[in-house]
């Protein structure tokens, strides 16, 4: 655990160090933060930049898809030489070079009901980043947030609606006193499993911008949270590209709900 900061992390982190609710005891929290971003595509290779960027200590990422043609006007992290290798692999050398300060691993699987538990066994992640391209997927994520106590920052876009929100497991909740954090419902309580939410923008299409802001959004959420300021919880977010606007509602608990009932 890292307790303090050497000559060049001073110069590197003191734009944001600048910043007096984060100061040395919020650049030291992003620096001993271990965190898991599941899907390198379009959000999830923004949000690994600037977590790594950033100095977030331990960054897993997780995906199983390679770079393709058709990723290269919004997956920014990815060039014409990086076509048919590895999401993960990629991302994770090249942001491994650029971040000294940041331990990037790469996991080249398909996150699945079958094999998260080994993954999740071995790491020790205290946030998880849903930046996942399917409906299947981001429901799978939210079951593990669940069950593994995690907060969970996830975002999504089709066409031209984005939507992120954050969740807190009541089990994470109970245990933080003194938060003005309602319980509030979960991705599967909003989206149940037989919604028909089966789009996604390879289906759809998608403005590279579009995907930068969402994913900005659940970044900047997430390491609000890791170096302790106050994040809304439970409150969906939804952003319309077209019309350059934003909308929210709160997530309202299913008390049915399989997940986190
Ligand atoms: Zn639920």
């Amino acid at each position: 655990m890292k307790t303090s900061l050497n000559d060049h992390q001073y110069i590197l982190y003191s734009k944001q160090m600048l910043l007096t609710d984060v100061s040395e005891q919020g650049q030291l929290a992003l620096m001993n933060a271990e965190v898991i971003v599941v899907g390198v595509g379009g959000l999830g290779q923004l949000v690994a930049q600037y977590l790594a960027a950033s100095g977030v200590g331990q960054i897993h990422l997780i995906d199983d898809d390679k770079v393709t043609l058709s990723n290269l006007p919004r997956q920014l992290l990815f060039s014409a030489n990086d076509i048919d290798v590895n999401k993960a692999h990629v991302a994770a050398g090249k942001l491994q070079q650029r971040n000294r300060d940041s331990k990037i691993l790469a996991h080249s699987v398909r996150l699945a009901p079958e094999n998260y538990l080994q993954l999740f066994n071995a790491i020790s992640p205290q946030v998880i980043f849903d930046c996942s391209d399917n409906f299947a997927t981001r429901q799978l994520i939210n079951r593990i947030a669940v069950e593994q106590h995690l907060p969970l920052f996830s975002a999504a876009i089709s066409a031209d609606q984005g939507q992120w929100f954050a969740y807190l497991p009541e089990s994470v909740l109970t245990n933080l006193s003194a938060t003005n954090i309602k319980p509030h419902g979960c991705y599967h309580c909003v989206f149940p499993a037989d919604s028909l939410l089966s789009q996604n923008c390879s289906q759809m299409g998608v403005l590279g911008p579009a995907v930068g802001i969402m994913a900005s959004m659940q970044a900047l959420a997430g390491m609000n949270h890791i170096i302790g300021r106050q994040v809304e919880f439970g409150v969906l977010h939804r952003f319309d590209a077209k019309r350059l606007s934003w909308s929210k509602a709160t997530m309202p608990i299913d008390k049915h709900c399989c997940v986190c009932r």
